[in-house]
């Protein structure tokens, strides 16, 4: 009889939260990790929630340096800085046929190894392959940035290019990106497990500085709460997380979205279904778009007046 009430005082507590404590297990698995740790998503969501109305007012409202503005070219949220900054999206995993199983170090200077990246989970109700939804919306993404000013880059573009967390995390570097989205979707054993999150490194990250550490977990808030509004999917906030590969060789602020729970069915069909991708995909860019408002990573690189006469003829 004790026993039987163990079981079922347990039973219970498992039952009290099964979407957080699945998230956890199940973001770690989908990204064959082990050690997530949750915030509790209410403190990130009402955080987020606020600055969110704030900076949105702060961006529309005009200030003295706009006096003389051509407004005429100015006719879109943001679009005199956006211009200036580049965002890179990485599209999840890729073919279950490229064989990416050779392993590459999780972080710079650690002998711990992963897989050079997975092949990701599939929808129990779609039969979608992540790999294919995660690209899917990547490409809205892209067309959706572009359209807002932004300068892109993709890790991928197809389903069959051969490239490591490792070297994702590197081609943003490389193509001097300011900030890494990266498109995931989650899968857990339970179908009950359901909701959307992003994954952010801890403040104690060895291998990330204090300013991309918490620059990377404004991003992750900014882009969960925009998402979760937007899609009506559950918020389950900002996980954190220094297992993640493509996330500790990042050196720019790094987020990653799980669109939601493939073994969920209304998560699996909500995100399965192509017209939607538009929603999720604006719902991720205002995110950025309140990102950039709320920090501003390339505001040493913006052009600014120069003292120096431009050389005449
Ligand atoms: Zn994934």
């Amino acid at each position: 009889m004790k026993f039987f009430l163990t079981s079922l005082l347990l039973g219970g507590l498992v039952l009290v939260s099964p979407a957080v404590v699945s998230a956890a297990s199940e973001a770690s698995q989908e990204n064959m990790e082990g050690q997530a740790m949750i915030k509790p998503p209410s403190s990130a969501s009402e955080q987020a929630s606020d600055t969110s109305e704030e900076q949105t007012e702060g961006t529309i409202s005009s200030s003295d340096s706009s006096a003389g503005m051509d407004w005429s070219a100015a006719n879109t949220k943001n679009q005199k800085t956006q211009g200036s900054f580049t965002v890179c999206v990485d599209a999840g995993h890729q073919g279950s046929w490229v064989d990416m199983s050779a392993q590459e170090p999780m972080a710079p200077g650690s002998s711990q190894t992963k897989n050079k990246a997975t092949t990701g989970t599939s929808g129990n109700f779609s039969n979608v392959p992540e790999y294919e939804v995660n690209l899917e919306v990547s490409l809205v993404l892209q067309k959706e940035l572009l359209s807002r000013g932004y300068n892109v880059i993709m890790t991928r573009e197809d389903n069959d290019k051969a490239i490591s967390n490792k070297e994702r995390a590197e081609l943003a570097t490389e193509e001097g990106a300011d900030i890494t989205v990266r498109i995931h979707a989650n899968g857990a054993n339970d179908s009950a497990s359901a909701g959307a999150l992003t994954m952010a490194p801890t403040s104690s990250n060895q291998y990330l500085n204090q300013d991309i550490i918490e620059k990377s977990n404004t991003l992750a808030t900014c882009i969960i709460n925009h998402y979760c509004d937007a899609t009506g999917l559950g918020n389950l906030g900002v996980i954190s997380s220094d297992n993640m590969t493509g996330t500790n060789w990042s050196t720019v602020p790094v987020a990653i979205l799980e669109m939601g729970f493939m073994s969920n069915q209304k998560d699996d069909l909500y995100i399965t279904d192509s017209s939607n991708h538009e929603t999720m995909a604006k719902a991720v860019a205002d995110g950025i778009d309140e990102y950039f408002s709320l920090v501003s990573p390339a505001a040493s690189e913006m052009p600014s007046p120069s003292p120096v006469e431009e050389p005449s003829e």
